[in-house]
């Protein structure tokens, strides 16, 4: 049996029909090599983003429902153009829809999860030989309602389909060359990484290293996919691999791997709520219920004849007129007091398996941000994160200052933490 290669093409490598052409020889190419091949594909070039300005001149808030109907068009496009590429270089191929595989999404619009993927007729197809090119971005549900997975999310349908057909690999192709150690628009001298574990990976990509959808890394970890981020352009290199830590050597000297920036993040300060159990829970609990993510978490130290916390957290801007209008409904029943909205602000961050239990990186991070003359707004940490709110004004200042101090930039750093492996 041939090991099953899944191929992610994104929206600017399918953006004209000259480019189809080219995505349709790298899928030959893999194909060649004696793969089964299931191809993901976007939809072309700013599609989406043009789908999204039609919809908004008709209404401000669309219903969440016919959004799917219209965005998931997108992607039919992209694959129908795709196959027929593939057939006419002399290649067997055929394109699917969430909805003729039996992608199977939960009952959410907009931002559904996969549950279940059928691979029945998929594997049928690949048994006869044929390249199947697959719409990304979208799902059905168990009563047959198309859904979509949230902006970006491609590269989860590529992952997620790996995941059910136990494919060996899911290479991502984008317009970049792999995966760097912050985003080279910023710091010219980012480096590429050769190889980067799925936790550091998730964590780049969720404060906002653009290259994943972090769904799909999440996925990509649980099922133990690997992942190969690659140019389509440069067929040749192979890019940046997304492998599980086990499989890595962590260089002790180099405990960041990299930095990244978030600027689409808002703050919410709930001030004077009671300091009594039970208060943070409601909160959180109705914000969840909504399904409101909520990223930094801080509550106040309470004093002693106020008896009140402020709670201060951070969330998506996306989210946040129905964060406001919940909060407001929940504010009588908390007996809380103000709502404070700063959206002035960027989220900076560092990341790395190798700083586990090394507490002098946290103080390096702060003491670089203090020289800036910068002023922290909050703080929060993970095993292999350091987070630091600042203005968004210092963003990529403290984003240069931070890649430099951690050695990472280009020409002082060998990235290469060991050869990477033949996968
Ligand atoms: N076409 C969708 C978007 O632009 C999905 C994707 O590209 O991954 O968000
Ligand atoms: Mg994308």
């Amino acid at each position: 049996m041939s090991d099953i290669i899944v191929q992610k093409f994104g929206g600017t490598s399918v953006a004209d029909t000259t480019k189809i052409k080219s995505v349709a020889d790298a899928v030959i190419k893999e194909k060649e090599l004696g793969n089964d091949v299931v191809v993901v594909v976007s939809a072309m070039g700013h599609t989406t983003d043009y789908l999204v300005k039609m919809a908004k001149e008709i209404s401000e808030k669309p219903s969440a429902r016919e959004m799917d109907m219209l965005l998931s068009t997108g992607e039919g496009v992209s694959i129908a153009l795709l196959s027929m590429a593939i057939q006419e270089k002399g290649y067997q191929a055929i394109s699917m829809n969430a909805m003729q595989i039996g992608i199977i999404t939960e009952s959410v619009h907009q931002k559904a999860r996969i549950i279940d993927i059928k691979t029945d007729k998929l594997r049928k197809h690949l048994d006869d030989g044929k390249i199947i090119v697959v719409a990304g971005f979208q799902g059905v549900t168990e009563d047959g309602e198309i859904t979509t997975l949230g902006r970006g999310g491609s590269d989860t349908s590529a992952v997620a389909l790996a995941a059910a057909l136990r494919a060996k690999r899911c290479d991502i192709y984008t317009d970049v060359e792999g995966v760097y150690t912050t985003d080279p628009r910023i710091v010219p001298c980012a480096t590429r990484l050769k190889q980067v574990s799925y936790g550091e990976m998730l964590e780049l990509a969720r404060v906002g290293a653009n290259v994943l959808h972090p769904r799909a890394v999440e996925t990509a970890d649980l099922s133990k996919i690997p992942i190969r981020v690659r140019s389509t352009f440069k067929l040749d290199n192979k890019g940046t691999l997304i492998t599980g830590v086990e499989n890595m050597e962590i260089e002790l000297s180099q405990p960041v791997t990299g930095v990244a920036s978030d600027l689409s993040q808002v703050r919410i300060v709930f001030c004077d709520i009671p300091d009594v159990p039970g208060n943070a829970a409601k909160l959180f609990g109705t914000l969840a219920k909504e399904n409101i993510s909520v990223d930094m978490i801080i509550q106040s130290y309470a004093r002693t004849g106020n008896n009140t916390n402020d709670i201060a957290f951070t969330i998506d801007k996306a989210d946040l007129t129905r964060t406001t209008q919940i909060l407001e409904s929940i504010r009588e029943d908390l007996s809380a007091g103000a709502i404070h909205i700063d959206d002035n602000i960027a989220k900076v961050s560092i990341v790395g398996a190798g700083m586990v239990d090394r507490p002098g990186i946290a103080a390096t991070m702060f003491e670089t941000i203090a020289k800036m003359g910068v002023n922290i707004k909050m703080i929060s940490t993970s095993e292999i994160k350091i987070s630091c709110l600042v203005e968004k004004k210092d963003s990529d200042e403290a984003i240069k200052a931070l890649h430099t101090i951690f050695n990472l930039d280009s020409d002082k750093i060998a990235v290469v933490k060991g050869d990477l492996p033949n996968i």
